[in-house]
């Protein structure tokens, strides 16, 4: 049996249970009830017949008498009889008047005998002449009659079958009133029973989908973390944050504002569900959430307070982020949409907040690796990313078919410099030529600090006439280069070079950069200031 019959049937077997109990207290009741309300009807029936005689006022003879007992009898259900005052029966309504003289004297009748001691008598016994129990009450009283006193008895009966009858009939409608009681409770306990059912099933259903949607949530979640943390670029996190962010945050618009290295503007480096059509440079002054260091929700208390790098947000709420990684506000997100509640900002922070963290990591393996593989001072490449490149340049260039140019450069003369005006002014030339390299080479070309005051450039796709071409250029730009090493002071500096090309005889590209080196040591050797080729 499952629980809800369990429900259903307690009810009813208690009520059954209490309704049984009830009868039988109330049953009880009845029957001590009855008593006394039937000998109290008796009671007024024979008062009643008697005063049917005074009001008659008739002869009382039997014919007289019996017919007013009849009378009586039949309008009140009872036995009435008459009894003159020597017990002799002058009425009878169950008895034939024919019968009526043939009847014993009553006068020792118990109900007879104590109303004639105190006008009231009380009897439950057997009838000789009904043969059957009958309940009696009998009246003694003085008639006035044809203007004669007249004592008299009248005596109304009910046989103990009637008022059995009656007893069952209110049994009857007692049990009645129980199974129509156990009825309506039962039917009221299905109907709430059913009522509740629906009601925890709706409950059921709506908890279900939440769970489904929460876990989805946190399984999207999670996949956010794993794929940021994989990110080692930034434009890898922007793939990510337009592929996932509109399944996390649905119908939504939103955006990525990274501070520059200035930290005076921000700018819009990423977003998600479609073109982002607001301020994509903008100072932290124009945004609520930056200037409060906390989310600012456009839809909040004070509505209408949107940040002034949106452009147009429409019907739209707005939604500000800071993004805050180890300590320091490092962006913001934005966010567009519908209808912006306490739970979707909710979301959008612990997203904001991952979002923050991964672009702070790929701030730092960026910063890393260009420490491993750049100068610090002229922040140019290192000989080590020199030779990690070269790999690369030299697949490329047997694959194609093409030649790698080298180009092996020391400063003329430069301890010299050092000595006369100091190493500062030593590391501003460094720099100075150093930049002076980045601008005249190609974005191809690799230009390494090879050590010191020498440098080596590495010059995919290009031909030994080529190298030679750049290095005279490079020598004659330095030559006309002027460096300043102090306030008021300006010098010029020359370079030698030793170019070398691969492939070259014996295809190696590091016997290239010594060849390059050996013509560098020529052109050393040759007086400096000049080229050398291998
Ligand atoms: P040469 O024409 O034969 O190349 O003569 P040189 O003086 O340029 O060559 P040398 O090898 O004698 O001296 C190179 C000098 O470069 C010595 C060193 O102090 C200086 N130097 C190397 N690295 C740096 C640097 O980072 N900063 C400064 N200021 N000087 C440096
Ligand atoms: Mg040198
Ligand atoms: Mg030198």
């Amino acid at each position: 049996m499952n629980i809800s019959k369990k429900i259903i049937l307690l009810p009813a077997v208690i009520i059954v249970l209490l309704g049984g109990a009830g009868l039988l207290v109330i049953d009880e009741e009845i029957r001590e009830g009855l008593g006394v309300r039937v000998e109290r009807e008796l009671k007024w029936l024979a008062e009643s017949a008697l005063e049917g005689l005074v009001i008659s006022n008739r002869p009382m003879t039997v014919t007289n008498v019996d017919a007013i007992a009849k009378r009586f009898g039949e309008i009140s259900g009872a036995r009435i009889t008459f009894i003159d005052e020597f017990g002799v029966v002058k009425g009878d309504s169950k008895v034939a008047v024919g019968t009526i003289s043939t009847l014993a004297n009553h006068k020792d009748r118990i109900e007879v005998s104590q109303a004639f001691k105190t006008g009231l008598g009380v009897a439950k016994r057997y009838s000789e002449t009904l043969r059957q129990d009958f309940f009696y009450v009998a009246v003694f009283k003085t008639l006035s009659i044809q203007g004669q006193q007249i004592n008299y008895y009248a005596r109304a009966s009910f046989s103990s079958l009637t008022i059995r009858r009656q007893i069952v009939h209110m049994r009857y409608a007692l049990l009645s009133i129980l199974a129509a009681g156990v009825i309506v409770i039962t039917f009221l306990t299905v109907v709430v029973l059913h009522w509740l059912s629906l009601s925890n099933e709706k409950e059921k259903i709506y908890l279900e989908n939440q769970v489904l949607a929460r876990n989805t949530e946190i399984e999207l979640m999670h996949e956010l973390d794993s794929l940021l943390s994989a990110c080692s670029e930034i434009a890898d996190a922007k793939e990510v944050i337009k592929q996932v962010l509109p399944s996390i945050l649905t119908d939504s618009q939103g955006a990525i504002s990274v501070y520059k290295s200035s930290r005076d503007k921000l700018r819009t480096q990423m977003y998600w569900g479609g073109s982002w059509n607001e301020n994509k440079n903008f100072g932290p002054s124009q945004c609520w959430a930056l200037r409060k260091g906390h989310r600012h929700l456009s839809s909040d208390i004070h509505k209408g307070i949107v940040c002034e790098h949106y452009a147009n947000t429409g019907e739209l709420s707005s939604l500000c982020i800071p993004l805050i990684a180890h300590g320091e506000t490092i962006g913001v997100l934005h966010l567009l949409k519908n209808e912006i509640n306490t739970e979707i900002a909710t979301l959008a922070e612990a997203i904001a907040k991952r979002i923050g963290i991964a672009i702070a990591n790929i701030e730092l393996k960026f910063s890393l690796r260009e420490q491993a593989i750049k100068d610090t001072l002229t922040n140019l490449y290192n000989r080590r990313y020199l030779f990690e490149s070269l790999e690369q340049f030299v697949a490329r260039a047997l694959r194609t078919k093409s030649h790698i140019g080298i180009i092996m450069v020391d400063i003329d003369y430069f301890k010299k410099l050092n000595d006369s005006y100091g190493h500062d002014a030593g590391d501003v030339a460094l720099k100075a030529i150093a930049n002076f390299f980045k601008e005249v080479t190609r974005a191809s070309d690799v230009v390494c600090r090879y050590g010191g005051e020498e440098f080596c450039i590495v010059c995919p796709d290009s031909s030994s006439e080529d190298t030679l071409f750049i290095a005279e250029k490079l020598c004659f730009g330095v030559r006309a280069l002027g460096i300043k090493v102090s306030a008021t002071e300006e010098i010029k500096l020359t370079l030698s070079a030793g170019v070398s090309t691969f492939p070259n005889v014996e295809e190696s590209i590091k016997k290239t950069i010594s060849e390059a080196d050996q013509a560098l040591y020529q052109a050393k050797h040759d007086g400096r200031n000049c080229v050398r080729v291998s």
